[in-house]
């Protein structure tokens, strides 16, 4: 569904806005849609094969992995040796993907670096290498695609906020946008972490915005807060954000800034299925 919608909603009696990117595919969505925009749109008789790595489960992976099935694409994905739950209880977004014909493939964790870095050597013209976090010169075109879609729709705001893993969706869109300030948190690392990524995408402009929170919460962890977020936005938007990445920037949104706010939606909710089954299993640790 492109240009996607926005949609004006209310949360705790302020108004905001939200850009639908969740609704583009329930499998290819948000910023890993926009992220790979260059390879959505190359003709499927380019290549045969994408090789990317990284996390079990990843959004990247499943978005790659719908990107491959739609294309008819083989898809090779290397990782670290699961875990013992991992493999007994394939769900989420790894279940998804390989059931999208993802080819995975474990990598012992003393040679996985130096696997890695080799696997550029190995690519010939049929192959595209997709680096973890998605190959940043393609994410750009996307990124300015949705760029250019918020520009026309025009929303009655003066910020943007969207959450960080790599920082590649909020820079770009604060270069693409320097109209707008533009409003970011770290979810993987810390503030410093998250600058330097960006840093080594480009320069940082000025209208970038990043909001720290004042406590560091180890990525991809159940945590009590950021599920009752989840559920209060939930209700009241009748939106479902992800678990993830949604929750600490709404934190932030919500107690650091007073203005009229676009959030860009990366989508992401497939993968709250796994770390719902997570929640259930009673490990939430409350603050
Ligand atoms: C990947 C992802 C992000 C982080 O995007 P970066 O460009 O790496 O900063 C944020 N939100 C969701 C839902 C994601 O899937």
């Amino acid at each position: 569904m492109l240009p996607t919608p926005i949609s004006a909603v209310t949360i705790d009696g302020r108004a905001f806005f939200v850009k639908r990117d969740d609704l583009i595919d329930p499998y290819l969505s948000g910023n890993k849609y926009r992220k790979l925009y260059t390879l959505v749109h190359t003709p499927k008789e380019r290549f045969d094969t994408v090789i990317s790595y990284g996390g079990t489960q990843s959004n990247a992976m499943l978005s790659i992995a719908k990107l491959c099935f739609d294309k008819g694409w083989r898809f090779l994905y290397y990782t670290k040796p699961l875990s013992q739950r991992q493999k007994e209880e394939v769900s989420g977004n790894f279940r998804y993907a390989l059931e999208f014909g993802m080819e995975h493939k474990e990598v012992p964790h003393a040679i996985y670096k130096e696997f890695i870095a080799s696997l550029t050597a190995q690519t010939d013209d049929r192959t595209f290498l997709l680096h973890q976090g998605g190959a940043v010169k393609e994410a750009k075109a996307g990124i300015a695609a949705l760029a250019k879609e918020i520009q026309k729709q025009n929303p009655p705001v003066k910020a943007l906020a969207t959450p960080s893993g790599t920082g590649t969706t909020a820079l770009f869109l604060a270069l693409a946008l320097p109209q707008y300030r533009v409003y970011t948190t770290p979810c993987v690392g810390d503030g410093a972490y998250l600058t330097k990524q960006m840093e080594a995408l480009g320069e940082i402009p000025k209208n970038l915005v990043v909001l720290e929170p004042p406590k560091k919460h180890p990525f991809g962890k159940p945590n009590l807060e950021f599920y009752k977020l989840y559920v209060k936005l939930l209700e009241q938007t009748g939106i479902e954000f992800d678990l993830l990445y949604a929750p600490s920037m709404w934190k932030m949104v919500l107690e650091k800034t007073t203005e009229k706010i676009l959030y860009i939606h990366s989508g992401g909710v497939i993968g709250n299925e796994s770390m719902l089954k997570r929640y259930q299993k009673g490990s939430i640790k409350g603050d």
